[in-house]
């Protein structure tokens, strides 16, 4: 009985996370909790401390790789396009495309069928399948970059301007600021694939997450840490380093560097400025305003629940194409990757 039922009724946000009653599980809950499925690995969505954790393979081996193994949670893989029963509720993992493992939670409930998005994107990314849209009643989307000013440009194109800059500068070392997990080495597969086959240098605080990439079978090319690197000028080379580095002490080994930084926000120039970098490059893992909206169509879900971001806009345009759409306020977000 589809239409009787309110979907508020058994998935609502509470101070712990969205919290899935029939199930008995939240999702994404930002302290630990008895039961929760994680969508992907990133820091506001998984935590450690949960008694059981349920999320793909891929997902739960970055979270061992960050809490220390993680030996008081039972965990639960689940493979995309497997199901599970979690009390009355049936789980099923569709892929997102944000970063490796990242999952869109699917729950399906007296013939209801609610889609939580997690982070997602549209465009293809080398390190993790591509999006699947779900048709459901309830698709809860992701708005970090809704607003109309977001237009991510295509990130060969940005990779091209970062290699003609190193062409350009042969006697300067590139240093390119990028997230940790996902951003890191979806940039090195894009630079392999733009034909740069050197070596590509990384920070310390890169190398665990690119071991565990190429683990899960991401080919990641010659890689090497900056610290093991003997008579190395770095003249003409591509380090990349956490964003934070790029103004820390650890930048002033390199000759005369030319700093630049990965991420959608790189598109505001207030945001470029702040982060230092000569040479923005936006490059975004999340959906830019155009996917976002192309993907409320692709799901066709006649409720929409925005979290996660810029709510108002996307709700407005939501509304505007006859979706009945609304804010869900969620705790425990930061703003992250872009
Ligand atoms: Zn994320
Ligand atoms: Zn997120």
């Amino acid at each position: 009985m589809t239409d009787t039922l309110d979907p508020r009724s058994w998935l609502y946000p509470t101070p712990r996370g969205l919290y899935c009653k029939p199930g008995d599980f939240y999702i994404d809950p930002a302290v630990a909790v008895p039961r929760a499925v994680i969508t992907h690995g990133h820091g506001d969505h998984a935590r450690p401390g949960h008694r059981a954790a349920l999320a793909t393979p891929e997902t739960l081996a970055i979270m061992r790789a960050r809490f220390e193994d993680m030996p008081d949670t039972q965990q639960q893989p689940l493979k995309y396009g497997e199901s599970v029963q979690i009390g009355e509720v049936d789980v099923e993992l569709a892929p997102a495309g944000h970063i490796l493992g990242s999952a869109q939670a699917v729950l399906a409930y007296r013939g209801q069928r609610i889609v939580v998005s997690g982070d997602f994107k549209r465009r293809p990314d080398p390190t993790c399948p591509p999006f699947e849209p779900i048709p459901c009643d309830v698709f809860i989307t992701e708005a970090t970059f809704a607003l109309p000013v977001f237009h991510h440009p295509s990130d060969m194109g940005e990779i091209g301007k970062l290699l003609r800059s190193v062409a350009t500068f042969p006697e300067r070392t590139h240093l390119v600021g990028v997230y940790a997990l996902g951003k890191c080495q979806r940039v090195i597969r894009l630079l392999r694939a733009a034909g740069w086959d050197k070596r590509i240098w990384l920070h310390g605080g890169l190398m665990a997450l690119c071991k565990l990439y190429q683990e899960q079978g991401v080919d990641l090319g010659d890689i090497a840490h900056v610290g093991d690197a003997i008579l190395e000028t770095f003249r003409g080379a591509i380090v990349l380093c956490p964003p934070s580095a790029l103004a820390d002490r650890w930048s002033r080994r390199f000759a005369d560097p030319v700093p630049a930084v990965c991420s959608g926000w790189m598109r505001v120039r207030a945001r470029a400025r702040q982060s230092g970098a000569e040479l923005p490059l936006v490059i975004s893992d999340h959906a830019d305003w155009g996917e976002l909206c192309q993907t409320l169509k692709d799901v066709g879900a006649p409720k929409v629940w925005v979290t996660h971001g810029r709510e108002e806009a996307l709700v407005h345009m939501a509304r505007s194409i006859g979706i009945d759409a609304e804010a869900l306020h969620l705790a425990g977000r930061d703003e992250e990757d872009g």
